[in-house]
């Protein structure tokens, strides 16, 4: 009989990414997942270290998982993902309830370190500094059949004086075209309709290769996949997105038109201090240039409250970028410092209440533009993919737009995993409304 795995993911899409190959691989094991952590044979935690508040969450976490293990001392508890990268070892002396704890790069490894664990009842630690992405485990859970993920380059090497990514996932490593095309064309095989192509930052796509194959390339080829209907990718670095490849988003029908592409502040001085590589006036020239030559682009970005020495002066140039971008949704983050990075050793951090001040001021503004966007959508047909009933209404169905809104609507036929097209009826400020426009009508 196989055994119980739960997985507790934190953090961003790369983790969740991460999350979905570490199942994969213990199922190839035996192991079945459940949310029930009573139930667990294995916890997993896949940890962020991206803010001080996800990191505190882990160890809470972790003192609650310790009472779990006094009355089932053979449950196994392992600590992987970005706090496993930096902490390695000290993770054992902070929470000696741990057995396994293992780095970003060491995911293939599992199986070897689960029987480790198993064996010799005691601690694993196994931290990678480099590895080759082109080798990598087939096997990953999905928890859609529909979307799926797909990782083409690995780390950063951007240094950012807030981030601690260089840190934990290493230098870029761009995974060969030929595996991600064959990783996609099974996917295609397999009924997916969606792929999210997946990096820190994929404008960086095939640098570190001698390939001479660069991300809009790669696009291209994705493209001509058969039964791939949509193609989205995340992140953009606002300093390394090219013309080459607007025109591609532009001219490849499958890739929507959504772009993420983090802001993090409108000051000039603020974005130095970052060292994030442009200024406003060339992040907003080429947003503007996005928008003239991408019909409809929906543009996100995330944006970091109260950096240390953030101004009054410099919030309101953060104020007038989100309203001159008009971004259709937006991540906020409050500055919180993290080891090793440069920006922890500054001086002049802003008090908290400045910080929580700001950060409801940009939430108000967002709201309002995005509510009106949304409104602006009304009566407007939306080619959408279907992903299934709706988390809130069970009755109805819930879709995504190219522009990646949420539209809820009712059918009365079960087209999950169908490309449909709705009428919009409501813009509302999370998700809009839709009526089925029956094809060929
Ligand atoms: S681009 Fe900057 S913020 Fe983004 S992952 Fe790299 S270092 Fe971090």
């Amino acid at each position: 009989m196989g055994r119980n795995l739960a997985v507790l993911t934190y953090g961003c899409q790369m983790n969740k990414y991460d999350s979905e190959r570490i199942v994969g691989i213990l199922e190839g094991l035996d192991f079945q997942l459940t949310e029930d952590l009573t139930l667990a044979d294995m916890i997993l935690l896949n940890t962020c270290s991206i803010r001080e508040k996800a990191e505190q969450k882990v160890f809470s976490q972790l003192g609650r998982l310790k009472r779990l293990k006094e009355g089932n001392p053979d449950l196994i508890i392992g600590v992987c993902g970005c706090i496993a990268q930096i902490e390695g070892d000290s993770i054992f002396q902070r929470a000696p309830q741990v057995d396994l704890v293992f780095g970003t790069l060491n995911i293939d490894r599992l199986p070897y370190m689960v029987r480790e664990v198993e064996k010799k009842r005691g601690r694993v630690l196994e931290i990678a500094e480099d590895c080759n992405p082109d080798i990598q485990s087939p096997l990953t859970f999905r928890e859609s059949r529909i979307r799926a993920w797909v990782s083409i380059i690995q780390g950063c090497n951007n240094y950012c004086t807030y981030c601690v990514v260089p840190y934990t996932r290493g230098r870029e490593r761009s995974r060969s075209s030929s595996v991600i095309l064959d990783e996609i064309r099974g996917l295609a095989e397999q009924g997916y309709k969606e792929v999210t192509l997946l990096g820190q930052n994929v404008n960086s796509y095939g640098k570190d290769r001698s390939d001479d194959i660069d991300f809009s390339e790669l696009l291209s080829m994705v493209e001509e996949i058969d039964g791939i209907e949509r193609i989205r990718f995340v992140t953009s670095h606002p300093k390394d997105i090219s013309v080459k490849l607007m025109y591609a988003m532009r001219d490849l029908s499958k890739v929507c038109e959504h772009l993420h592409l983090p802001v993090q502040s409108g000051s000039d001085r603020i974005l130095d201090m970052m060292g994030r590589g442009y200024t406003s006036e060339e992040y907003l020239s080429k947003v503007d240039r996005l928008k003239s030559l991408i019909s409809g682009i929906a543009i996100s970005t995330d944006i970091i409250v109260g950096f240390p020495g953030e101004s009054d002066d410099d919030f309101k140039k953060t104020e007038e970028i989100l309203r001159k971008v008009e971004y259709d949704s937006i991540f906020l983050f409050k500055y919180s410092p993290r080891p090793e990075t440069l920006a922890a050793s500054l001086s002049n951090h802003v008090p908290t209440d400045i910080k929580e001040e700001r950060f409801d001021r940009l939430l108000m503004i967002q709201k309002e533009i995005t509510l009106k966007k949304n409104r602006d959508m009304e009566g407007g047909i939306e080619e959408v993919l279907v992903e299934g009933p709706s988390k809130k209404d069970r009755k109805k169905l819930t879709a995504r737009t190219r522009s990646n809104k949420i539209v809820n609507f009712s059918s009365n036929r079960d087209i999950k995993g169908e490309m449909a097209d709705l009428k919009i009826v409501r813009g509302g400020l999370y998700s809009l409304d839709g009526e089925v426009i029956e094809r060929g009508c």
